[in-house]
């Protein structure tokens, strides 16, 4: 029939029919569970939750067209980590990630400049590792809240001449939250008056209890300062990945989240985007939220020029039509014509979901009526 209702939708999806119908609210459209979707507005939906999803028309049956996820388990392949820092500010967390990225240029790119996209890696035991270096907690909230989830390790850094902050607390919510193994990073432990171990007790009250009392949260004792157990806490990152086993295929049209983007005076719009699935190439046409656009020239963090990146690979891509934002969905697309019809229709769509959220003083509470 080429349709599907809200809650066909939501269940392809693993989503509650309750998060597809604020989702389409969001892009303009009252929907109830039993409306029927046409095949355009559910890859809309799905590409907003991150999903793809692929038509195939199944002509021998019925005619009926059917919807399936792509990707075949033996299509997955092993991908880098992608690690976010968190903490209470001043714990250290701009200091730890320059102490990484400093210590951990591999050979080869060695000497490269070090760009700021947003994101970079390093090569641990023939390892790559992704960090991503834009605010941990813009990164969660704004990402997050937009349903990108970009993260697949938190690392949360506690000074143990200070001890569990606020913010520390926020950045363990948002990790749980998001359903994110967890490094505590005790950091600091050059300090006099360091405790490390009043740092893991204050810790088990928000169930993290380290691995030697029983408990399974890896704790690091580290000084990013001093650059004292950055090589163990690396390998701490390995492990978590080895046992979670992050995977993606490489070998499709490429998906990502756009981390940062701005208007660059020389080059034009630039974002900087971190690939999740698939492969980007130069040339390749994309939707990046409601811009579209075409790959003109790709960087990677040591300013090399690529001209295809992987899963997990940051890169800084010029060929926008205009600048998006942080969190948007990023998309490949071989035909450019689609590419251009879809960023259109997202427009559309946004557009009519700031006219209701203008005229509709209460849309929040509608959301409470869902
Ligand atoms: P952020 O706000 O979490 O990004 O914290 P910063 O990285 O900016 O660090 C805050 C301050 O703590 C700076 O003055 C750092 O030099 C200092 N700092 C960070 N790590 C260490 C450490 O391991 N030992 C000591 N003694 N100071 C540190
Ligand atoms: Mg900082």
């Amino acid at each position: 029939r080429g349709t599907m209702t809200v809650g066909e939708t939501a269940k392809l999806l693993h989503k509650d029919a309750s998060e597809v119908i604020k989702k389409l609210l969001f892009l303009g459209t009252m929907a109830t569970i039993n409306q029927e979707l046409d095949l355009d507005a559910i890859q809309l939906i799905s590409s907003e939750f991150g999903v793809e999803v692929e038509v195939k028309i199944k002509v021998e049956e019925d005619n009926f067209e059917t919807i399936e996820e792509v990707d075949d388990e033996a299509d997955l392949l092993e991908r880098p980590p992608v690690v976010t820092i968190m903490g209470h500010v001043d714990h250290g967390k701009t200091t730890l990630l320059d102490a990484i990225r400093s210590t951990n240029v591999t050979e080869g790119e060695a000497g490269g400049i070090t760009q700021h996209i947003g994101a970079y890696q390093v090569e641990v035991n023939q390892k790559k590792i992704t960090f991503l270096d834009t605010p941990g907690h813009e990164a969660f909230t704004t990402m997050r809240a937009r349903g990108a989830q970009v993260t697949d390790i938190t690392i949360i850094v506690v000074a143990a001449d200070d001890g569990i902050m606020p913010q520390t607390v926020e950045a363990i919510n948002h990790a749980k939250a998001a359903n994110v193994p967890i490094i505590v990073a005790v950091n600091k432990i050059d300090k006099e008056g360091a405790n490390p171990d009043q740092i893991k007790q204050a810790m088990t009250a928000y169930e993290l209890v380290p691995e030697e009392w029983g408990g399974d949260t890896i704790f690091c004792e580290i000084s990013a300062k001093q650059r004292i157990g950055l090589e163990n806490l690396l390998e701490m990152i390995l492990l978590v990945a080895e046992v979670q086993e992050y995977k993606a295929n490489p070998n499709k049209r490429a998906r990502g989240t756009v981390i940062e983007a701005e208007l660059d005076k020389g080059r034009g719009p630039v974002a900087r985007i971190l690939i999740q699935h698939g492969t980007l190439k130069v040339g390749d046409s994309f939707v990046a939220g409601v811009n579209f656009g075409r790959v003109r020239a790709m960087v990677n963090d040591k300013g090399k020029r690529l001209k295809e990146a992987g899963p997990s690979t940051p890169v800084e891509i010029t060929g926008l039509t205009e600048v998006p934002q942080a969190g948007d969905p990023f998309l490949a697309y071989e035909d450019e014509r689609k590419a251009r019809d879809i960023a259109e229709r997202r427009a559309t769509a946004l557009r009519q979901s700031e006219m209701t959220a203008n005229s509709r003083v209460t849309l929040d509470d509608l959301f409470k009526h869902i």
